[in-house]
């Protein structure tokens, strides 16, 4: 019998696609990979996860697991060789359980995030993770890469908000890890092993996540600045007037802004055009006046200071939305705009100032004319510092041709300042050759141990990570 046969007799023949048009499954969000699936096999249950891993192993089968298809690191698609089997995690999609003494919400891995923010919504609670794609990324998909998104600096990325995972093993087994408990020291921490792995050690079918209360307020603001050092002395004045109320600190170079102006001239920007824009949110356990209040309060400061030079307060919560969706819209603009070399970057709050100085200089002179899109979550000291063409250079050009220097320069920059090639998206095919050639040789010795005892064969989304 052939495995597709096999499949189909254990999880329905309307699960396991082989024909048709499947690029929803095999192209990736950005465009830049398309492969090809031996089959899309989506099982609707833990069990039939298991089973349909045990198929594959015996008919030594590789396979790439899927949740929402909103990755950025080219590891969520098969590769062109037609022997890979796309698992998607769609159809594993119920909540299971909200424990409101607890402060826990239970859901399976193809649990879209927005619903999962609502279901915790209406038990009167907060799940905190929030990024843009969250209308149709999974939380599976959120564990297995460790997300962060817009909450990361108070509530912290997927990785702290997650208490317990179910797992099924490369070799097929399940294993109950759905622990709701915020102390557990019994070894190895095998949760956390999983959490970032990019579906290479095991398929993660449900999740026991922590919640939050709901804040009584939220208010956000507007505020433009000349420079980046001001940008820092800007967090440093939140951070110390509004303590664990300050929930979001973007920031957003002038020419991000620009290209959401050029491309939604829909969307109306409060404040005219600057060097940097911030954006400011607070989660405020009071009452709405009471946030207002303390917001007024710090922007005085900081005009005071001199660290501002004009801001907004949205008065309700439309006009909340607007400025977050003027954030939001800059991934969607510079993809308008034309394919760019993305980084995800890290490096200490501290040294952001000193790491976009030097990488704007050294990628002026080796790219004369270069367009730099530059936002990001500057509270977690983490920029996507995207390069664009030069006007009137092909973007796909431009991308084939100076990928690889352009990254050189990028990366060596951030290792000077002590920072992370991949703050929040992953490594998956993207980046394993930097990985190889940049992580320590005893860290990716040890990574490699895990893979090894893991998943011995390599049947877990080969050629990604490592
Ligand atoms: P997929 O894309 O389907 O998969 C991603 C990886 O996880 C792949 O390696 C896949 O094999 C693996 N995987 C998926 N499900 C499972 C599972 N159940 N078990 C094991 N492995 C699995 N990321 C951020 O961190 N912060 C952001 O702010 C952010 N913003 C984004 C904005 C946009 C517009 C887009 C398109 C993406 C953004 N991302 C962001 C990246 C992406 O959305 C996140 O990484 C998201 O968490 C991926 O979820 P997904 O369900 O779409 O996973
Ligand atoms: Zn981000």
């Amino acid at each position: 019998m052939s495995l597709e046969e096999r499949l189909r007799g254990l999880i329905g023949a309307a699960h396991v696609l082989t024909e048709g048009d499947l690029s929803a499954y095999e192209q990736d969000w950005r465009r830049r990979w398309r492969g090809h699936a031996r089959a899309v096999v989506r099982p609707g249950s833990t069990a039939e996860v298991a089973a349909v891993v045990r198929a594959c192993a015996e008919a030594r089968a590789t396979l790439v697991p899927q949740g929402g298809n909103t990755g950025l690191v080219g590891a969520s698609v098969p590769d062109g060789s037609g022997t890979q089997v796309l698992l998607s995690l769609q159809r594993l999609n119920r909540v299971r359980g909200i424990d409101r003494a607890n402060l826990t919400l239970t859901a399976e891995a193809g649990c879209i995030l927005q619903l999962v923010q609502q279901a915790a919504r209406e038990a009167g609670l907060l799940f905190p993770l929030s990024l843009a794609a969250e209308g149709s990324c999974t939380i599976g998909g959120n564990l297995a890469t460790n997300a962060g998104g817009t909450q990361v600096l108070r509530y912290g990325n997927a990785r702290e908000l997650c208490l317990g995972l179910e797992v099924v093993t490369a070799e097929g087994e399940v294993w109950d890890g759905l622990s709701g408990l915020r102390k557990d020291n019994t070894g190895y921490d095998l949760r956390d092993l999983f959490i970032g792995s990019e579906g290479t050690l095991g398929i993660i079918t449900a999740a026991t996540l922590k919640l939050h209360p709901l804040p009584a307020a939220r208010t956000t603001a507007l505020a433009t600045l000349g420079t980046l050092e001001q940008a820092v002395a800007l967090l440093g004045l939140a951070q110390q007037r509004l303590g664990a109320a300050l929930t979001g600190f973007e920031v957003m170079n002038g020419f991000s802004l620009e290209l959401v102006r050029t491309h939604f001239p829909q969307l109306t920007q409060p404040l005219a055009p600057a060097p940097w824009t911030v954006l400011l949110e607070q989660s405020d356990e009071e009452s709405e006046s009471h946030a207002t209040l303390r917001f007024e309060a710090l922007l005085e400061s900081a005009f005071e200071q001199g660290l501002v030079d004009d801001a907004a307060l949205a008065s309700n919560l439309e006009q909340a939305h607007a400025m977050w969706h003027l954030r939001e819209s800059i991934p969607l603009a510079q993809s308008q705009e034309g394919l760019n070399i993305k980084h995800d970057i890290s490096v200490p709050v501290s040294r952001i100032p000193a790491f976009v100085a030097s990488a704007d200089a050294a990628l002026a002179l080796a790219v004369p004319g270069v367009r730099l899109v530059d936002f990001g979550h500057l509270g977690d000291g983490n920029l996507h510092y995207n390069v664009q063409a030069p006007v009137g250079l092909a973007p796909e050009a431009f991308l084939r041709e100076r990928e690889h220097e352009v990254n050189g320069i990028v990366y060596d920059t951030v290792a000077a300042h002590g920072g992370s090639i991949s703050a929040e998206h992953g490594i998956g095919a993207l980046k394993r050759e930097e990985l190889a050639q940049r992580k320590s040789p005893v860290a990716l010795k040890l990574m490699r141990a895990i893979k090894q005892a893991l998943d011995p064969h390599g049947r877990m989304n080969p050629g990604r990570v490592l």
